[in-house]
């Protein structure tokens, strides 16, 4: 099988049909072997009947359907899953997306031999104010952080290697990072096509402003996880250790400094009547504290189920 088509879907009946008959009418012509695999993020309106019917006229559609809504990277997650392609593209389901795209992006995997090629809605077709600004705003911190040179982190069009999604695992609200969560499992051959977009056609969007909120909590998560998460002592400890010696000196310091003064009979101050003495505490407390953490980290790493996963590339014999 060529390709692989994952679309997630939230009460997105009225697009259904068109979208089917617009991939089926941009990838005709190709004549590739694909699949479309549709998950249905727990739908409350009638999508999961359209998806029914538009199963039996296309053999190409297959469907997946959620109990209730997990969310659009439990949705993927399950697609990837599901997927035989050797190329897997996901899209929108909501006609955003042009399906005439994909010949392209897939020829820049086979031959180009990228690992992922994202879309970049260049000319967005989005509210302004709520969307391209914050969002020109979120991919600049997303680039700083993540140092993938994306213009559209979290554009829904993106084609990649089979193996990519086979090796990655989305979860939460992580599917705004595939690319990172792709480069931290050694998929760094990370490419971008400029895409049509367009105005949502029917019914509205599914993610309010909070968007940009816990796009950037999740985006401080991952790039931790990604840094410490297999080594949480390095950082927990190097900073409580630091904290804890800081605070040790300086009390020590304050300690000496009044002894010293105290036997040659000069003016001193008590040692608990100095502000700076309560603050050395506090950072040896702390920094105490931070260094037990690490070691919690330590074990709950250890227990990580995917404590030993590497992505191998190549072997000889
Ligand atoms: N979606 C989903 N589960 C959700 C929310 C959204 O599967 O909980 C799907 C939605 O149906 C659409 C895609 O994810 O196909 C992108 O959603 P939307 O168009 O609302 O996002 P926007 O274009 O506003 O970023
Ligand atoms: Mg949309």
């Amino acid at each position: 099988m060529d390709l692989s088509i994952v679309i997630s879907l939230f009460n997105e009946e009225e697009s259904l049909r068109e979208l089917v008959a617009w991939i089926d009418r941009s990838l005709s012509p190709h004549g590739y072997q694909y699949e479309i695999i549709m998950v249905d993020d727990g739908s409350t309106d009638r999508s999961w009947e359209v998806v029914t019917e538009l199963s039996q006229q296309y053999p190409q559609i297959r469907a997946i359907g959620f109990r209730r809504n997990y969310g659009k990277s439990a949705a993927l997650y399950c697609g990837f899953e599901a997927a035989q392609g050797d190329i897997v593209v996901t899209m929108d389901a909501d006609l955003q997306d042009s399906p005439e795209e994909i010949p392209e992006m897939m020829r820049m995997i086979r031959e180009d031999g990228y690992d992922l090629v994202s879309g970049w809605k260049k000319k967005r077709y989005d509210n302004v104010a709520t969307k391209n600004l914050p969002s020109k705003l979120y991919n600049a911190t997303a680039r700083k952080v993540t140092g993938i040179k994306l213009h559209d982190m979290n554009c829904g069009l993106k084609a990649y290697r089979s193996e990519v999604v086979k090796n990655i695992e989305v979860y939460g609200e992580m599917h705004r990072f595939i690319p990172y969560l792709a480069k931290n499992a050694g998929f760094d051959n990370i490419g971008e096509k400029v895409v049509h977009h367009q105005a949502r056609k029917y019914g509205k969007s599914k993610f309010g402003m909070n968007r940009f909120l816990h796009g950037f909590l999740d985006l401080l998560s991952i790039w931790f996880l990604q840094k410490f998460g297999k080594k949480p002592m390095h950082l927990f400890g190097g900073i409580g250790t630091l904290m804890s010696l800081v605070g040790a000196v300086i009390a020590l310091w304050l300690i000496i400094d009044k002894l010293v003064s105290q036997a040659r009979g000069a003016y001193f101050r008590p040692v608990a009547d100095q502000p700076l003495f309560y603050l050395a505490l506090v950072a040896i407390i702390l920094g105490v504290q931070l260094f037990l953490t690490g070691f919690i980290g330590e074990l709950v790493a250890r227990n990580a189920a995917d404590r030993n996963k590497y992505n191998i590339r190549r072997r000889i014999r």
